[in-house]
């Protein structure tokens, strides 16, 4: 399996630290307000990387934080007379809300800035032991000059960063060198605060992930991810806090999803281009945004549309009703045992299988995959109109709710129709059965017509009549 590792700006062949195990560490959002479509992004091409990485026999250690401490999550809390506290659960929760909508798995730890500030202390004391950090009244920076790497996984040059006043490197008098930055920053009146060597304060941003990627696991992890946004200075700034206080490499590989535009202009709230991944799942279920996301390449840029949206939706429908209607093939299909030349042809159906995993296996194209899933339904499509057996029909079914797992899509939904109300479709369909052999067609539509009211829509086919219900 091969991987675009940012760090060296190729794709390398993934092998893990430990045999069987990996470790990855994907950059949380800030919890002020709803997850946007942007967010949405890491969410779910994260998500799916691991569940890959765990269909490939891999035990996936998965942690993925939230930044509960930041200036926003304040300016929020002042805005509505609330506390941090208060804003960042109540973002928290929401952003399970729409992670679940989107059939993204929970992490296996989420840890929390606020939970961490011991961990946080002791790191920066670290950091200032070694040389690598000074403190001047109050605030702790971090020394770049200390750390001749910095710039590697960005490849920034310090000189020409100097150089060019960067909008990313903060101006700041106290400072030894433009580039080094906030490791501990002192408490302003009425703000929340925790206790340090430096006097009361809070951590900056960079530090926290460095903090609890070791803490939740170790001091040298197999994947770090996020949106490529975060390469600098955020990445580069956790490489050099974690490698100098640990004295070891920090992450093997270096993972970033690339950016998702507004009809093909950047997000943001002053342009009227912004959503959140709520309002989006007003007008279009949440399965078709995260399929929408899996259509493109992870590292590739997405434009946002209605009309794509639209597409997508067409699209993921086309395959959910493959799988229906196997599933109501399979159903009323007579107990038959595979032909000698579907046993011939069932070898073709392993190719589907192979070209997924090729897809997959070259840095996790999804785009491809997809295709290989459209490929399957169409192989699907034809073989339930040929009339094929219920062994090989099983088989096919098998293999698309295998790929469609793998991608956490097109999933198959529980029976959500009562007990009662299939007696009752069932009846109907019965007597409106009955009423089309006496010839009634006037009460074969009446029938037809009731059950389009209840929601239940009906379709003829050679093996009886197939319904679904809204
Ligand atoms: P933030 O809350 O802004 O720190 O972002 C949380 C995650 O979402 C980070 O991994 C960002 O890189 C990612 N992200 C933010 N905006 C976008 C976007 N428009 N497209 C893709 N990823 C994004
Ligand atoms: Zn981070």
């Amino acid at each position: 399996m091969k991987v675009y590792n940012t760090l060296t700006r190729k794709k390398e062949e993934f092998v893990p630290m430990e045999e069987g195990k990996v470790k990855m560490y994907v950059c949380g959002p800030t919890v002020y307000d709803y997850i946007h479509i942007g967010n949405a992004r890491p969410y779910v091409v994260f998500d799916t990387v691991r569940r890959y990485l765990e269909y490939k026999g891999y035990e996936v250690t998965y942690v993925q934080n939230f930044t509960d401490v930041d200036d926003k999550i304040i300016n929020r809390a002042n805005k509505e007379n609330s506390s941090m506290q208060e804003i960042s659960d109540r973002y928290i929760e929401e952003a399970f809300r729409d992670a679940d909508g989107l059939n993204v798995r929970r992490a296996t730890i989420h840890p929390r800035v606020t939970q961490e500030m011991d961990g946080i202390v002791e790191m920066i004391q670290t950091l200032v032991d070694k040389g690598f950090a000074y403190a001047d009244n109050g605030t702790v920076y971090y020394n770049t000059k200390m750390f001749p790497e910095y710039g590697k996984l960005s490849r920034k040059n310090l000189d020409e960063l100097i150089a060019g006043g960067s909008e990313r490197v903060a101006v700041d008098d106290a400072k030894k060198n433009p580039t080094d930055f906030v490791l501990w920053k002192p408490k302003k009146e009425g703000e929340p605060s925790w206790s340090s060597p430096w006097g009361d304060g809070r951590p900056g941003w960079h530090i926290e992930c460095s903090v609890m990627a070791r803490h939740h696991l170790g001091e040298t992890i197999d994947i770090h991810a996020g949106g490529e946004d975060l390469i600098f200075p955020h990445h580069e700034n956790e490489i050099a806090q974690s490698e100098a206080a640990n004295g070891k490499p920090f992450a093997r590989y270096w993972l970033h999803n690339g950016f998702i535009t507004v009809d093909n202009e950047k997000m943001s709230k002053s342009l009227g281009n912004f959503f959140t991944v709520r309002d989006i799942a007003a007008q279009f279920p949440y399965e078709v945004i995260r399929f929408f996301i899996l259509n493109g390449h992870y590292r590739s840029p997405i434009n946002f549309s209605r009309e794509l949206m639209q597409a997508c939706q067409n699209g993921l429908e086309r395959i959910k009703n493959a799988r229906k209607e196997l599933d109501f093939y399979i159903k009323n299909a007579q107990d038959t045992k595979m032909t000698a030349e579907e046993k011939t042809r069932s070898a073709e159906l392993g190719n589907y299988k192979a070209q997924f995993e090729e897809a997959m296996d070259d840095d996790f194209n999804t785009a491809d995959a997809v295709s290989v899933i459209y490929e399957l339904v169409r192989f699907s499509n034809i073989a339930v109109k040929a009339g094929v057996s219920k062994e090989y029909a099983l088989m096919i079914q098998d293999m698309l709710d295998h790929l469609c797992g793998v991608l956490g899509i097109a999933e198959v939904q529980e029976d959500t129709v009562s007990d009662e109300d299939v007696a009752k479709i069932e009846a109907l369909i019965a007597q409106r059965t009955e009423a089309k052999q006496a010839k009634d067609f006037a009460k074969a539509d009446a029938i037809r017509d009731e059950l389009a009211a209840m929601g239940v829509t009906i379709k003829d086919t050679r093996q009886g009549v197939q319904w679904s219900k809204e």
